[in-house]
């Protein structure tokens, strides 16, 4: 029997709160009833009535050659005929910590885990653990996952130390957190030049990606690696959403910087729950075994989740992929800001590798999370619901980026900027 979205959405509530397992899901900023699917393949998911859309979600970014890649599935089936876990170690870990550090060069060693959010929690302890000090710094807009020390916000003024943003988060925990403004490097040599000996690491979106899609301004990412290096913090680049999305080796290949610690999610587990932080040898060896910095997973490193990450990785290895990735989302979003550009709408948009941002604003250039705010949040709502009434299936916030697929055809481009033209007329 078919059941609608509607249908389902209430049967969620039930047992599930707020009928959904991630809140963004639930569509709360846009509006409306989120989408309940049954099938996907390449660019396109079928929902639970049959309707077709085009998809630039992606699962929030991991499926970076379209769904269902026949790499990829025939990989897992293979390893779920063989065995599904062993809590032990195999030879498939050996491949994926080989190839992430072929892959990413500050990363001389690698543990797996199974969000990004455990990625970002245990670097943190590491960080901490290694340094011997407390104090994180972080940046305003950024996200990094829901762990305690994470779900904090600035304090009233630039370097007082945060204050939980989540209830059941303690005031003793968010006091080590300090929240500044991205793309600020003054408000980084500030921080530093008051805190620096107490600041275990700083932790950054290399390109952020959860206040929509935001590059670094030139000489942001140097500061923070001159101050962390001149202070012994750690500089953690949290590259689970932008690595393998900007370049094959993640942001910091593609902006020449680089991080002690690099945190990973999304593509490199080609759509199954996976995670991973690593870095620099004397940092990595702290970790238990080794070391005395305890972290430990009973699905850490799972075989399947290793099988479906290898084979997507080893797929975007491919000479040409990062190349047609950019050409893609370079079509899709010069042709959707033309089409406001006809339609009368203020629009800018911001896009790295295949990542991208579309704004509804008058400013020409949109650095940090202020301009998102002051972008027309309810034209965004229109917008969304009108591409999603035309089979576009968009992000449900404003804050939140765009991914391209290599799955994604010139076809597909083209009725999404046909599309949005006849939505944004519509505005
Ligand atoms: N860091 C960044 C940059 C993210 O975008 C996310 C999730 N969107 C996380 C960490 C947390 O990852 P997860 O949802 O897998 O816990």
């Amino acid at each position: 029997m078919t059941h609608s979205s509607s249908d389902l959405f209430e049967l969620a509530q039930k047992h599930i709160p707020g009928g959904v397992n991630s809140p963004v899901r639930a569509f709360k900023g846009v509006g409306g009833t989120p989408v309940f699917f049954e099938r996907a393949k390449g660019a396109h998911l079928i929902d639970t009535e049959g309707k077709s859309y085009i998809d630039y979600v992606l699962s929030w970014g991991p499926m970076i050659l379209g769904h269902g890649a026949s790499v990829v599935t025939e990989a897992v089936h293979q390893q779920v005929d063989k065995a599904m876990s062993f809590g032990a170690p195999t030879e498939l870990e050996i491949q994926m910590a080989d190839k992430v550090c072929q892959l990413v060069p500050s990363m001389d060693k690698v543990r797996m885990v199974n969000s990004g959010t455990e990625a970002t929690m245990s670097a943190i302890r590491l960080a901490r653990g290694f340094t011997g000090r407390d104090i994180l710094v972080k940046f305003e807009g950024c996200y990094h996952g829901h762990a305690d020390s994470l779900l904090i916000k600035a304090g009233s003024g630039a370097l007082t130390l945060g204050v939980p943003t989540s209830p059941g988060v303690p005031a003793s925990v968010a006091e080590h957190t300090v929240t500044l403004e991205y793309n600020n490097p003054q408000a980084v040599r500030d921080c530093f030049a008051e805190l620096g000996d107490r600041i275990a690491a700083v932790i950054v979106e290399p390109i952020a990606g959860n206040m929509n899609c935001i590059p670094p301004v030139p000489g942001f990412l140097e500061t923070l690696r001159e101050v962390c290096t001149a202070s012994g913090a750690v500089l953690i680049f949290d590259e689970v959403m932008c690595g393998f999305r900007a370049a094959l080796g993640g942001a910091q290949a593609h902006y020449g910087a680089q991080a002690d610690l690099t945190t990973l999610g999304k593509v490199i587990g080609g759509g199954m729950p996976v995670g991973a932080f690593g870095g620099r040898a004397d940092i990595m060896d702290c970790l238990a075994p080794t070391g005395p910095v305890y972290q430990a997973g009973t699905l850490s490193g799972n075989p399947v989740a290793m099988a479906a990450g290898l084979a997507t990785l080893n797929a975007i290895s491919e000479p040409g992929v990062y190349e047609q990735l950019s050409q893609k989302t370079q079509t899709l979003t010069d042709g959707i800001v033309s089409a406001a550009r006809e339609a009368g709408i203020p629009m800018t948009s911001n896009r790295v590798g295949s990542m991208f941002g579309l704004f509804f604003t008058d400013q020409s250039e949109v650095t940090g999370f202020a301009d998102v705010g002051r972008c027309d949040s309810d034209r965004f709502n229109r917008f969304f619901h009108g591409m999603l009434n035309e089979g576009i299936y968009l992000a449900p916030s404003s804050f939140e980026a765009g991914f391209m697929s290599l799955a994604h055809s010139d076809d597909d481009i083209q009725k999404t900027i046909a599309a949005a033209t006849k939505v944004l007329k519509s505005l």
